[in-house]
């Protein structure tokens, strides 16, 4: 049976454009469709426009650390309404770039929501389209029915598209969306009260981060209530009432609802998991033959590089000569608070449960250039080492240019470095991220517990 195209892929985002791109790159005639604007997640309603207001929100910082400096700085003021507007100047300019890119490699866009109308075909309005593959690359939305009357609460892409912030907020959730928004804003000016579940925030990851994350919060002004998510949610004129588990109702006249997000499953026809996402197996392939999914929607490791990979990898499969499949086991990632954090590898426990035993090298010191103001902000350094091959299992970090630095490490972690590589690598000096070859002696070696089974992390 011949089909009008070779692949339609359901989604502009980064996942998607990277497939169809990479597709149409091996010669296969490719569709694209997409219900709203083209970029996605990542480009229109989060990395990018995020990271644009963590920049706005670390002048706040870089105005008082000036005056350290020598600068006489005078009066300072955050006006939302002129960082959205470049904001919105900036997504769009990104958003032309991802349609030339698609036209420029052939790939047809196709405006509309899109329906898998079976193993081969997708209706769009009312056009029906035909294809050797389809993928679904439609990504994820927040929740808005995790806690009763959340839904009366902002997203992230609600905040995003502010005109003018808030006195104060509270931010129901302690994620990467919640601890991210609640750093940006306290340096905004908005007074801010972090509502979430577990201890500490950012549950999984490793305990130095969360700790630290914790405590940076706390000092940029942030009020952290650990334990107390709220149980539901109401609307009284212009306020936002919190039922506390304790009896307590606070009042906040905005409130950000970080409590997860969703895939966007709506008219795929495709088994989900427990979830709600679309269960794909190591090759990506859906349950339906010929239908395939990366990214969010199958909410695994939910990172736009990840989306891309995948994308690219599935194209190489499908239409290249070099299928290949991606190693999700060892993917960076970094938390934009302020100062940020990031980690490649296991955390400590998750070194330890899985049986390694594991010598843990830490530093902790304040940064030159925030010692020099006298500044209180520390860096936190961990490195994770195979006690048994001397393997360096994960680095971890909080503190300036974590994110950077992280990422240059995660290539030697790839790489299968060991500690006496480390140790062998002469410093950039002066730097933050010799600290890396300069830890000596661990301060500590955990083995697992003599039950664990020896499941040792590749
Ligand atoms: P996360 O999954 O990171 O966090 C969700 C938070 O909501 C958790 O703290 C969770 O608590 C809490 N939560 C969930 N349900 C409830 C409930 N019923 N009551 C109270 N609290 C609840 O989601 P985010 O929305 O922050 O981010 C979504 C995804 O987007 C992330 O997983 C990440 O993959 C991606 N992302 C990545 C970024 C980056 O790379 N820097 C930045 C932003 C997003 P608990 O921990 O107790 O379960």
């Amino acid at each position: 049976m011949t089909h009008e195209f070779d692949l339609i892929t359901l989604g502009a985002g980064s996942g998607g454009v990277a497939a169809s791109r990479r597709a149409a790159l091996h010669g296969a005639k490719v569709a694209i469709v997409e219900g709203r604007r083209v970029g996605g997640t990542c480009v229109l309603r989060g990395c990018v426009p995020k990271k644009l207001l963590m920049y706005a929100a670390q002048h706040g910082d870089a105005f008082a650390e000036a005056r350290g400096y020598g600068w006489t700085v005078g009066e300072t003021a955050f006006d939302m309404a002129r960082w959205q507007a470049s904001k919105s100047a900036e997504t769009a300019r990104l958003e032309g770039i991802y349609r030339q890119m698609l036209a420029g490699a052939g790939v047809t866009l196709v405006e509309g929501w899109a329906r898998i109308a079976g193993p081969h075909t997708v209706v769009v309005g009312d056009r029906t389209l035909t294809a050797r593959h389809i993928l679904v690359a439609t990504g994820a939305a927040p929740v808005t029915d995790s806690i009763p009357g959340i839904e009366h609460c902002a997203t992230s892409d609600d905040l995003l598209d502010l005109a003018a912030l808030p006195d104060r907020a509270a931010i129901v959730g302690g994620g990467y969306i919640a601890v991210e928004f609640a750093a940006m804003l306290a340096r905004l000016g908005v007074q801010v009260a972090l509502h979430y579940r577990d201890r500490l925030p950012l549950r999984g990851f490793d305990e130095m981060l969360r700790t630290a994350c914790a405590a940076a919060l706390q000092a940029a002004g942030v009020q952290l209530h650990p334990g107390a998510a709220p149980r539901r949610i109401e609307r009284s004129g212009t306020s936002l009432l919190l039922e506390l588990g304790d009896e307590r109702i606070v009042a906040f006249p905005w409130v950000l609802n970080a409590t997860g997000r969703r895939p966007n499953t709506a008219g795929l026809g495709l088994a989900l998991d427990a979830r709600g996402a679309v269960q794909v197996d190591a090759g990506l392939q859906t349950s339906v033959p010929g239908v395939w999914a990366i990214g969010d929607v199958t909410d695994r490791k939910n990172l736009t590089p990840v989306a891309i990979a995948e994308g690219r990898a599935l194209a190489d499969t499908l239409f290249g000569s070099t299928p290949r499949t991606v190693d999700l086991s060892r993917v960076a990632s970094a938390v934009f608070t302020l100062p940020p954090m990031a980690s490649v590898g296991p955390s400590e426990d998750e070194a330890v449960r899985a049986g390694h035993t594991v010598q843990v090298f830490e530093t902790e010191f304040r940064p030159m250039r925030q010692a020099f103001v006298g500044g209180q902000e520390r860096t936190r350094m961990k490195l994770l080492v195979d006690a048994h091959d001397d393997r360096v299992l994960a680095v971890h970090m909080v503190g300036t240019d974590a994110p950077e630095i992280v990422q240059s490490l995660a290539v030697a972690l790839t790489a299968g470095a060991t500690k006496a590589h480390f140790d062998r690598t002469i410093a950039v000096h002066p730097t933050a991220a010799e600290e890396f070859v300069l830890m000596r002696e661990p301060v500590r070696t955990v083995a697992p517990p003599a039950a664990t089974p020896a499941a040792r992390l590749s």
